[in-house]
């Protein structure tokens, strides 16, 4: 059996309890849910209200005008042909009313109403026209983890005294069957999303959310689906000011806001923006969406979404380095990755260049003093290890080895507290989380066992099961 599936069977054993009872721990919002709608992580099975089998056929395209959410969408009901038409998702089935859709024409293409929320009283989604629409009801806790958490203050678990009698070989390889299902579990979302999406503008989509960092994932992911690289790829000359338009980047109309060093980067900005913006209206984020607030100035989300404008337009290159780093320079039929393809795509993001971006943290900064990378080492190792290893494992490459060699650089809050949990302060818990692996693993082990327990540690079978593993 595969370490992976070991550690299946271990989270069968907390399955058979109870939900949590604090589940969820948050209700995402509607941007949120909407973003994790398109991007397919609900799936696309589902059984409406009246009991018919929704199978979603084609999520669409985001709405830039008046009406749905989503427009060019295809469903089968009950496996009929594909009906085309429109998607609106709402928290609560009662928004439909509240907002007006159902005496709205435009929202009259609507074929399926998706929320969360179901009011006391039955409701039955209609159009103008007296048309029911299909309603589907999803589940928040059914998502595989959150745009962004409140992670609870750590303290040591249970699990930590039987932990630190285990021989170190032994912990390794709990660690190794966990993160070996994390990645399974992710090139399993990525797969769905190749599917829905097709492979470029899925590869694109995860790494606009890496670049969003926790904090602004779920921004970089709405620009991401709003505007597809393939339309970028037609707009190459466009393409900047259309993110940084769509990002509500370039909402003050004031050039005087800007210091001279900027003025002249902003004015052809915005000359590329305005003649796309009035039709574009609908597909500006707005400012609350974002977190600026915590971030490091070299980090700033503009001088993100600049590195992913430079992406975008450098594609082909960027497809080039990816089988360069899994065949070598040699194109060959391969089955596993290079050993070490961290330097090749290191290479392809440490040449990319931007003469205003090297040497601004944002639109209204002065210039510094000295050349900055656009995309950090510590950026291009999530990436690595976040989205290209497991688009690799969604193409079937083994990357086990290579993997497993990734030398974690950052830590972060929700790391800390899981190997606070775990590990206490047993001596070895510095070198548990030496890899990426490693690190991955306890991440899933902390969401899998400790953000389910609502027994303080007394019912979760984790320690009990670490044990009987040999
Ligand atoms: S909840 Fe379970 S895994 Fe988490 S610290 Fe407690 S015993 Fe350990």
């Amino acid at each position: 059996m595969s370490l992976a599936n070991r550690y299946a069977d271990l989270l069968d054993t907390i399955r058979i309890r109870e939900r949590a009872l604090f589940f969820p721990l948050r209700i995402p919002n509607e941007l949120e849910l909407q973003a994790r709608w398109f991007a397919g992580d609900f799936g696309k099975h589902f059984v409406s209200l009246a009991g018919d089998k929704i199978d979603i056929v084609q999520f669409g395209t985001w709405n830039r005008e008046a009406g749905p959410d989503f427009r060019d969408a295809a469903i089968r009901i009950n496996g009929s042909d594909p009906i085309r038409g429109c998607i609106e998702l709402d928290v609560s089935d009662r928004s439909w009313e509240t907002h007006g859709h159902a005496t709205n024409p435009a929202f009259e293409e609507t074929v399926l109403h998706v929320f969360i929320e179901r009011s006391n009283r039955e409701f039955f989604t209609r159009t103008r026209s007296n048309r029911n629409v299909s309603q589907v009801c999803i589940d928040p806790t059914v998502l595989p983890d959150a745009f962004s958490e409140n992670v609870p203050l750590a303290r040591p678990g249970r699990c930590q005294a039987p932990l630190k009698d285990l021989p170190e070989e032994r912990v390794r390889s709990v660690l190794d069957a966990a993160a070996q299902f994390r990645l399974q579990q992710k090139c399993a979302r990525i797969r769905n999303k190749i599917d829905n999406h097709g492979r470029d503008e899925a590869l694109f989509q995860e790494l606009a959310a890496a670049l969003g960092y926790k904090e602004n994932k779920l921004p970089f992911t709405l620009i991401a689906q709003r505007l597809p690289l393939n339309l970028l790829r037609e707009k190459p000359d466009e393409s900047e000011a259309l993110l940084f338009g769509v990002a509500g980047f370039l909402e003050t109309p004031d050039l005087d806001v800007y210091k001279r060093s900027t003025r002249e980067y902003v004015r052809q900005l915005w000359d590329r923006w305005w003649p796309h913006r009035d039709a574009m209206q609908r597909m500006i984020l707005p400012a609350k969406v974002w977190r600026m607030s915590g971030t490091r100035p070299v980090n700033h989300p503009q001088r993100r979404l600049a590195g992913l404008a430079m992406i975008a337009r450098e594609w082909p290159s960027f497809r080039r380095c990816l089988s360069k780093a899994v065949h070598g320079d040699q194109p060959s039929p391969s089955f596993g990755v290079a050993s070490t393809p961290t330097a090749t795509v290191a290479d392809f993001f440490n040449h990319l260049e931007h003469p205003f971006w090297n040497f601004h943290y944002t639109l209204t900064s002065g210039a510094a003093s000295r050349k900055m990378a656009l995309i950090g080492e510590s950026r291009i190792a999530e990436i690595l290890a976040n989205v290209l290893f497991p688009f690799w494992l969604a193409d079937d490459l083994e990357i086990w080895p290579a993997y497993a060699q990734l030398p974690a650089r950052l830590s972060n809050r929700r790391l800390e507290t899981g190997a606070t949990r775990l590990f206490g302060n047993d001596s070895r818990r510095k070198q548990f989380l030496e890899t990426v692996a490693h690190q991955q693993g306890l991440l899933q082990i902390y969401e899998d066992f400790c953000m389910q327990d609502n027994s303080d540690c007394a019912q979760c079978p984790f320690p009990e099961q670490m044990a009987k593993w040999t």
